[in-house]
């Protein structure tokens, strides 16, 4: 049975069922409730989360026992499916490097009608789909698995904005759009998406609701899944929710007029859940971001990029606050100081520092999401994303810290992330001072050479020329193998 899936985190199989062959002609017989013009099973967006369901369009492969591959390339166009090893192997590797598995093709349809048909063809021939959006996701969800079986879906070519509706605060846009573009595309009409994270630059609409990603805006304007009012799902049939997205309308927010970032110096996380109740009470929903920061976090994003230095040395912890408000003209700025000067007095927090211009804001930040980067500089490191209830998480830290302490001593933690929403990042660096024989130090080997066995494995079953690829990898690892912001510059988690 095909199925959608990946190499770490399998999807949902395709049931069968799936009336192709009435899609091999324009005078489809209407099992599938297919619009005779449109071919798709049309339905407005009405609400909430309205399915519209879109059913294979087409496909031109009269022959259902002709191979695959002749079959896709008919229906994407032969430069749209790559087979050969260096073409193949960017999509076949995960953001880490950590995951890596082989693909039978990747596929580039470049409609939702072709993305329909592909589906199409391969539920028919049983080949099992991994959609892959900006192979972004840190849990191998986009790497096809060692076996070889499956295809790559990459959605990057459905990149357009089919829509903006502003009295209606809406927009639709294609699932491969990046997510930078659309908040391009909004602000260009003078509204917000808020979803935001540091590898917007590089992931997709379509892997953002696939993940129901989180991000820095989660705090006051929800996850991916509370921005969404419609999805355009291809699927194998209209009986399941699980498929491939290929269009979205996404909720729209009024611009931010007023904005105000400041980095706060704390003893302790007690003192900073504390914080986050002096902001909420003084900003309201005006509070936007709120990131907890290990000191530790600060000295390893400064030591790999010294440009984004420390502003306030010499602390336990930090949390990056920001504040935005749609008026103009807001005393945003002044509640914000009032409030930090509040909570300094009362020995919430030892100081801070509020930003005097949008470049020092940006300074801030990012020095914040750097952070990732930095720790995959450095070297082998094990992430967690915890999710813990916000008073909760002085205490899961420190049992946590405990456990860890006396199973890998000088285990490095590098913690950090969306302390508003309970969403931490709780990552392990080795340390340098690591000892040999170390319980994380062996883990961390062990994956290495596991993973080095894997990829000789591959090597070994994978015919082509092997400089070509490293050489396509190197390239690409150059220019679009990292997560780039909407500025252009690389940001991170
Ligand atoms: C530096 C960095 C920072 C990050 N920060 C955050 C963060 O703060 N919060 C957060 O939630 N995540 C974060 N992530 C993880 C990642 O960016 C998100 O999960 C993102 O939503 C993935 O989007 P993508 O387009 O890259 O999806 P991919 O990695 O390509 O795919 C992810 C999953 O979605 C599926 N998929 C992709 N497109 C579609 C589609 N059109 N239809 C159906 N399924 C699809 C894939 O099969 C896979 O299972 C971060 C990643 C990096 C590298």
């Amino acid at each position: 049975m095909p199925g959608v899936g990946g190499g770490a985190n399998p999807g949902t199989c395709i049931p069968n069922g799936f009336h192709m062959r009435c899609m091999n002609s324009s005078a489809c017989c209407g099992v599938n409730g297919i619009d005779g013009e449109s071919g798709m099973a049309a339905l407005s967006f009405v609400g909430d989360a309205t399915v519209h369901l879109v059913f294979p369009l087409l496909c031109p492969m009269a022959d259902m026992d002709a191979p695959l591959l002749p079959a896709l390339q008919a229906i994407v166009g032969q430069a749209n499916v790559l087979t050969s090893e260096s073409d193949v192997l960017p999509f076949v590797i995960d953001w880490r490097e950590r995951y890596r598995g082989r693909a039978r093709a990747v596929v580039r349809p470049g409609s939702t009608a072709e993305v329909a048909a592909v589906v199409g063809c391969c539920a028919e021939q049983g080949v099992p789909i991994v959609p892959q959006g900006g192979n972004t996701g840190l849990c191998g969800g986009a790497t096809p698995s060692a076996d070889g079986n499956e295809i790559v879906l990459v959605l990057s070519r459905l990149n357009r904005v089919r829509a903006i509706d502003r009295d209606n605060a809406t927009m639709t846009v294609e699932a491969g759009l990046p997510l930078a573009s659309v908040q391009a595309a909004a602000s260009a009409a003078g509204l917000l998406f808020p979803l935001s994270l540091a590898a917007e630059g590089s992931c997709q609409i379509g892997g953002n609701l696939s993940t129901n990603a989180g991000g820095t805006g989660v705090l006051r304007y929800g996850n991916a899944r509370d921005l969404v009012l419609g999805l355009e799902v291809v699927l194998s049939d209209g009986r399941v929710w699980n498929g491939i997205i290929t269009a979205a309308i996404l909720k729209l927010f009024p611009q931010p007029r007023t904005s105000a970032t400041a980095w706060v110096a704390l003893a302790d996380v007690e003192s900073a859940v504390r914080l986050l109740g002096v902001m909420r009470q003084a900003l309201g929903d005006r509070l936007t971001g709120f990131e907890l920061i290990s000191a530790d976090c600060v000295a390893l994003a400064n030591a790999q990029f010294p440009s984004f230095p420390d502003p306030l040395p010499g602390h336990a912890w930090y949390v990056l606050v920001q504040a935005d408000d749609a008026a103009a003209d807001s005393a945003l700025a002044a509640a914000l100081e009032s409030a930090l000067a509040g909570a300094i007095g009362e020995g919430v927090a030892q100081d801070a520092a509020i930003a005097q211009s949008q470049a020092q804001s940006d300074q801030m930040w990012s020095l914040r999401e750097h952070i990732p980067e930095a720790q995959k500089r450095e070297g082998p490191n094990m992430k967690h994303d915890i999710s813990v209830p916000v008073s909760r998480i002085p205490a899961f830290l420190a049992r946590a810290r405990e456990a860890l302490d006396a199973q890998f001593p000088g285990v490095r933690y590098v913690v950090f992330g969306h302390l508003g929403d309970g969403n931490l990042h709780y990552n392990l660096s080795e340390c340098h001072r690591l000892r040999p024989g170390c319980g994380v130090r062996r883990q961390l080997q062990r994956r290495a050479r596991h993973r080095a066995d894997e990829a000789r494995r591959a090597r070994a079953v994978q015919t082509g020329n092997r400089a070509r690829a490293d050489a396509a990898h190197q390239a690409r690892a150059r220019s679009g193998g990292k997560a780039q912001s909407r500025k252009g510059r690389l940001r991170n988690d």
